[in-house]
């Protein structure tokens, strides 16, 4: 019996109860290979007080089973929430793409979606400030489509062989096993790039309320390709229809020890209630001239493209409308890839793209195994695949029979696809190679978010929760942040100085201002 008084996550076993009397009661209990088990309650000993036999079959399937029970935690966006539901087209864009997720106004395509947070572990509190994965895994007749992006439209870096050392700057010291504020501010610092990712992340939305409050962004640029070849540059935006929301940073520090979860909870609820989250899908479009003469690198993952000059142009909706029947089946096994387009969509020269088409199929592979795509949540449904490869740990479908496993041969095996060739786009490339470590030195769209975008109350919070994070940093990093950010603007730099000199220890303060001096 569903108990009206308690919310409809808690609820969960007692809705299993009920969906199951209605089909026929509880089910048999059996082995892994299916065997009727007797007695769960004790294992086979000899006499009471054992020992036990290593013949109690019913135990052993169930003990080693329980030993390999977890698969390597993801090494980023490892805690997250996940749900189901679809794209609709409302408005067409053709005239930009042949994806055939795009072909008509009102077409739905199934996707799944998972949002999560970056840095922490799988069981860390929802509620911290970092950034929010929004991956959405759109599963199309011509394959999969993922756009694996953030709740943020840029990111702290630009080229993917500084990411793991980022990322370890957010992990525990190797010593202490400890969080290390020493280590995100002296990389932060070091690397001046990161600023317009960090001002977002220490801004109000840094700490979004629950997962439905939030934008989503394809945060690189792509290429959309349409029936005839014409090419254009696009970016991708999610915008909640629920409204931007986000919470304050005493309510969210509570959160993080009374309801760990909570942002999970909260997505579960609210689709449990019939109470739909959606989303608007628009892009924004950049033509190959506009490339050519725009005064920063369009392709650079640190910089957002302008709404006055590109602006934002609908496409369609996302409403989540289905759970998880198993969060571990659907959620910790939904495996996203931004290499994942189907023809029409495709990469820009963006180097953080380049490096993740490569890095998300691989961890891929290491954490689910080679056969990953033949996971129900993972295989591309709407469409079937026949190719080449064959074998593999974990082969669960019928491995493609008998079907030729050699390309080109005689014998009706799966031909290419003219229009799919016809579909992809030339790129034509130029240029020395070598390794280009260059920080532009463009602060220019980190001003126009300081001084244009946000109130002035915003700008307050914003300098406050860089300065109260900061100050368990030593003082020589500190007057590197207070540098960097003058850079942006001096009322920036000031006003972080000022609350590192609030929230320092009277010596600490003192160590700033002399070197700041
Ligand atoms: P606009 O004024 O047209 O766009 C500013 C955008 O900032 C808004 O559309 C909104 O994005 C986002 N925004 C609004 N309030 C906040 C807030 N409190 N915290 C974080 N983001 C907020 O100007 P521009 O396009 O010229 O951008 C100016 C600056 O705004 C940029 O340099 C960048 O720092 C920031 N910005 C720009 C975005 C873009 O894609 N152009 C997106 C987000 C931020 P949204 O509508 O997506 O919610």
């Amino acid at each position: 019996m569903v108990n009206a008084d308690r919310d409809r996550a808690s609820e969960q076993l007692n809705s299993f109860q009920g969906t199951a009397a209605k089909e026929g009661g509880p089910k048999v209990l059996t082995t892994a290979h299916g065997t009727p088990i007797g007695k769960k309650t004790a294992s086979v000993s000899v006499g009471r007080r054992g020992p036990l036999l290593l013949q109690d079959v019913a135990f052993v399937d169930e003990m080693a089973h329980f030993d390999r029970e977890r698969i390597p935690e993801r090494v980023v966006h490892a805690k997250g929430a996940g749900a189901f539901g679809y794209l609709e087209i409302t408005h067409d864009i053709t005239q930009y793409s042949s994806a055939d997720v795009f072909s008509e106004v009102g077409k739905k395509t199934p996707l799944a979606v998972r949002f999560s947070t970056v840095g922490g572990e799988s069981g860390s509190a929802d509620t911290v400030r970092d950034p929010r994965g929004f991956a959405v895994k759109i599963y199309t007749e011509q394959g999969n489509w993922d756009l694996v992006g953030n709740n943020t439209p840029i990111f702290f870096i630009n080229d993917p062989i500084m990411f793991p050392s980022f990322i370890h700057t957010q992990k525990r010291n190797p010593a202490t096993h400890l969080k290390d504020p020493d280590m995100f501010w002296d990389f932060i610092t070091l690397r001046p790039e990161t600023m317009h990712q960090v001002s977002f992340l220490f801004s109000d939305r840094g700490i979004p309320d629950g997962h439905r409050h939030m934008n989503g962004y394809g945060s690189h640029a792509f290429k959309l390709v349409n029936k005839d070849g014409i090419e254009h540059w696009v970016k991708f935006h999610y915008k909640t229809d629920q409204g931007i929301k986000n919470l304050p940073v005493e309510k969210a520090g509570a959160l993080s020890g009374s309801d760990p979860d909570y942002s999970i909870r909260d997505l579960y609820n609210a689709i449990e209630e019939g109470n739909f989250p959606s989303w608007t899908l628009s892009i924004q479009v950049m033509s190959q001239d506009k490339v050519n003469n725009c005064g920063f690198n369009p392709f650079d993952l640190t910089k957002i493209w302008p709404h006055s000059e590109f602006p934002l142009i609908p496409v369609g909706k996302m409403v989540l409308n289905k759970n998880p029947k198993n969060y571990f089946a659907e959620v910790e096994q939904l495996a996203f890839s931004p290499a994942n387009m189907p023809p029409g969509i495709e990469a820009s020269p963006d180097k953080m793209l380049q490096g993740r088409l490569f890095s998300y199929p691989d961890t891929h592979r290491h954490r689910l195994g080679p056969n990953y795509l033949q996971i129900p949540v993972n295989c591309p449904f709407k469409t079937r695949v026949h190719n080449y490869q064959r074998d593999g740990p974990m082969c669960t479908t019928d491995n493609q029979a008998g079907a030729p496993n050699y390309f080109p041969n005689s014998f009706s095996g799966p031909q290419e696809c003219p229009k799919a060739k016809q579909a992809e786009s030339k790129l034509v490339v130029e240029g020395e190679a070598n390794r280009y470590d260059e920080f532009d030195n463009d602060t220019s769209q980190v001003r126009a978010f300081w001084e244009k975008t946000l109130k002035e109350e915003e700008r307050q919070r914003l300098a406050d929760n860089i300065g109260g994070h900061a100050s368990d940093t030593q003082p020589f990093i500190q007057a590197r942040i207070v540098k960097n950010w003058s850079m942006v603007c001096e009322d920036f730099g000031a006003r972080i100085r000022d609350a590192l000199l609030k929230h320092n220890t009277p010596k600490k303060a003192e160590e700033l201002k002399a070197l700041l001096a």
